[in-house]
């Protein structure tokens, strides 16, 4: 039963992708080990995630998107250090075979796989025993020339500008519409926020709608960007669990401390919502959108710093890339008003004028 469940739903689906990259693959599925073949020169990187039903996805989530989700935010953590995939291995524990839910659950890993090249070589299949919950981990390998020095977090500089790709925050407003969908709102945000939250969700027009929701559910990894950043950036993560969170790992791991400048994340918005300018209450509105930016969470954007020489080389990537603030000396993250008070940004929460910089 358990041979046949590979087959049908992982080594035959996925078997035209080991095929194309039967270069890199030169053992995969079925037996005791997979086989990975690195290009000369080549680093082997490689990351690991663990997805719980209930914990990180809804019960009643569309299998197909956490499929997706599942090998999508392991790829986004090699993209943050640069490099490309080789393959990845899928341990499943489940508490029952729902053959809906595995075709679809392996429609969509095979739909980010596919899109990205990423063979599956491998993994475990093990009942859940007692316990109710699904539970998917994945591994990913990948690989960077050896010349590349990795993008660690504990190199960025002072005087180098923090950049962001996409709009993080947006997969935080398709969290938020989902709550809210649910009648569940109150369990993410309270008080003053709640009230704040309803008017934004409120005022959002169809197509931001919509992005919130794809880039919530099906993010794109930002594969290109990492291994096009070799040689410009120092520091570079993938934004999982927020902007104010994520980049204090970088300040912690550098000693530095890095401004985010509100008006720059303010435009990284009104590119987002141009129609927003037209509203009397635009400024309310981005004020919320950057408290929720710098909340975020989910949205597997990349977040980097790199030398102010490096800027323009960086614009000429195209549209999408913001550079939203500065490494100083110092420690921990501060948001720079318009009229340069600063205001420091606690990790992970959104009560970030609670202190004032002297
Ligand atoms: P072993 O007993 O050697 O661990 P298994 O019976 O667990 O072998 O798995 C048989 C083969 O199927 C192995 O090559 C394993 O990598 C692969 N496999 C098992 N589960 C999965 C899965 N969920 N996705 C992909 N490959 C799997
Ligand atoms: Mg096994």
């Amino acid at each position: 039963m358990e041979f046949d469940l590979i087959h049908r739903y992982f080594k035959t689906p996925f078997g035209r992708l080991a095929r194309a990259n039967a270069d890199t693959v030169l053992v995969g599925i079925g037996d005791d080990c997979a086989t990975l073949q690195l290009l000369p020169g080549h680093h082997l990187y490689t990351s690991t995630d663990t997805l719980v039903e209930g914990v990180h996805f809804f019960s009643d989530d569309s299998p197909h998107a956490t499929g997706w989700k599942a090998l999508a935010c392991n790829l986004s953590d090699l993209a943050a250090s640069g490099a490309s995939p080789l393959g990845f291995t899928l341990n499943l524990s489940l508490p029952e075979i729902n053959e809906s839910w595995l075709a679809d659950f392996s429609a969509g890993l095979l739909d980010v796989a596919t899109r990205f090249n990423c063979p599956l070589v491998g993994g475990d299949t093990t009942s859940a025993g007692p316990n109710p919950s699904k539970t998917l981990s994945i591994t990913v390998f990948g690989q960077a020339p050896i010349t590349h020095r990795g993008f660690n977090r504990a190199h960025a500089k002072i005087g180098e500008e923090v950049w962001l790709s996409g709009t993080p925050g947006l997969a935080r407003l398709g969290l938020l519409l989902e709550y809210q969908r649910r009648d569940r709102l109150a369990e993410c945000c309270q008080g003053s926020e709640l009230h704040q939250v309803q008017v934004l969700l409120d005022a959002m027009p169809a197509h931001l709608r919509q992005s919130a929701v794809i880039q919530l559910g099906t993010p794109l990894p930002r594969l290109e960007l990492g291994v096009r950043l070799h040689g410009l950036a120092s520091a570079c993560l993938d934004l999982s669990d927020g902007l104010s969170g994520d980049l204090a790992h970088i300040s912690k791991a550098s000693d530095v401390s890095a401004v985010l400048v509100q008006s720059s994340l303010e435009s990284m918005w009104r590119e987002r919502w141009p129609e927003i300018c037209q509203r009397a209450d635009a400024a309310e509105l981005l004020k919320i959108l950057v408290t929720q930016t710098l909340k975020g969470g989910d949205d597997f954007e990349l977040c980097w710093t790199a030398h102010p020489n490096h800027h323009d080389a960086i614009q000429s990537f195209g549209g999408g890339l913001h550079c939203v603030g500065f490494i100083e000396p110092g420690s921990g993250i501060w948001l720079q008003s318009p009229s340069a008070d600063r205001t420091r940004v606690s990790a992970r929460s959104y009560n970030h004028f609670a202190e004032t910089q002297n």
